[in-house]
């Protein structure tokens, strides 16, 4: 009897310890696997390096007096993000900071994690702080008619950073562009990165892509149109010398990886125009497509 009770209690511990933190539990979607293939981490440029997963971008500032984080990617990057970070020879308890890029599952989803693990603080645009509080997406969001399917651990602590606003840390000052129009809280990032005598313009670009739950039409509010218009032309005009955007897939980062060796080889002056004329192109595709009429609906 006592033997049992003990194997059970010893069962029990190994349960326990091996069980996974709440918000790391993997979240399921039709690209997630595809998106959390591991990436090797590399520099992008002077103190700035890409941690994030094949599909889903994360970076890291090493600010000479602790480290930034952009975005989180899924619940389950969040440990390869941390493993990313150690590789460099970083430690995880210098992150500081993990700034967010717009609060939807598969960039804000390892954010609590990634917080929890290093001790950082995280920030947001106001309206992406209140999405990142409920664990979820407002209201007023295109994708919030997934329902429950938009949901990520929440974080119970955000700073909020107002418009052209920063966050400086060490060497880095890190400047928070509005661009609405994918989320309510839509934030693009750029900061100046230095290596040698040599300084470039850093733009961590949020998703301009239109996207929506089905039932949602963009054209039903002009002004939504009109805002996400205003963020794409930002973006166009942005000082902007190396483009990461939260997809990695939407620049051409992987390819210069590949194709490339000197510290140049991510510097791409017309890299924010480009990935702004593909969604002023999207925008107007998603426009276009809902003016079609829906099939009238079934009498039976
Ligand atoms: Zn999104």
């Amino acid at each position: 009897m006592q033997r049992t009770a003990l194997l059970l209690l010893a069962c029990l511990a190994s349960t326990f310890s091996h069980a996974q933190p709440a918000d790391v539990t993997p979240i399921e979607c039709g690209n997630c696997t595809r998106w959390n293939t591991a990436q090797t981490p590399f520099r992008l440029f002077g103190n700035s390096y890409y941690i994030g997963t094949r599909g889903l971008s994360s970076v890291l500032i090493d600010t000479g007096a602790g480290l930034i984080v952009l975005d989180g990617a899924l619940p389950q990057s969040a440990p390869l993000i941390a493993e990313n970070i150690r590789e460099l020879g970083f430690e995880l308890h210098d992150v500081r900071w993990v700034l967010s890029s717009h609060a939807h599952f598969d960039h804000a989803g390892g954010i609590a994690a990634l917080a929890r693990m290093s001790g950082a603080q995280v920030a947001a645009s106001t309206r992406g702080a209140n999405a990142l509080r409920m664990g979820t997406v407002t209201a007023d969001d295109p994708q919030a008619g997934y329902g429950m399917g938009n949901a990520y651990p929440a974080i119970e602590h955000v700073t909020e950073i107002v418009d052209d606003g920063t966050l400086t840390l060490g060497n880095t000052r890190v400047r928070a562009h509005y661009t609405p129009g994918h989320t309510p809280g839509s934030t693009t990032w750029s900061w100046q990165s230095c290596e040698a005598e040599r300084c470039v313009t850093m733009v961590y670009a949020d998703s301009l892509n239109a996207v929506a739950a089905p039932g949602f039409r963009f054209s039903d509010t002009p002004a939504r149109i009109a805002q996400f218009r205003t963020s794409i032309a930002r973006v166009a005009l942005l000082r902007c010398d190396i483009l990461v955007p939260v997809h990695p897939e939407f620049g051409d980062l992987f390819n210069r990886l590949l194709h490339g060796s000197n510290t140049s080889r991510f510097v791409n002056a017309n890299a924010c125009q480009r990935y702004a004329t593909a969604a002023r192109k999207r925008l107007q595709q998603t426009i276009a497509n809902e003016t079609v009429p829906a099939p009238a609906p079934s009498t039976k």
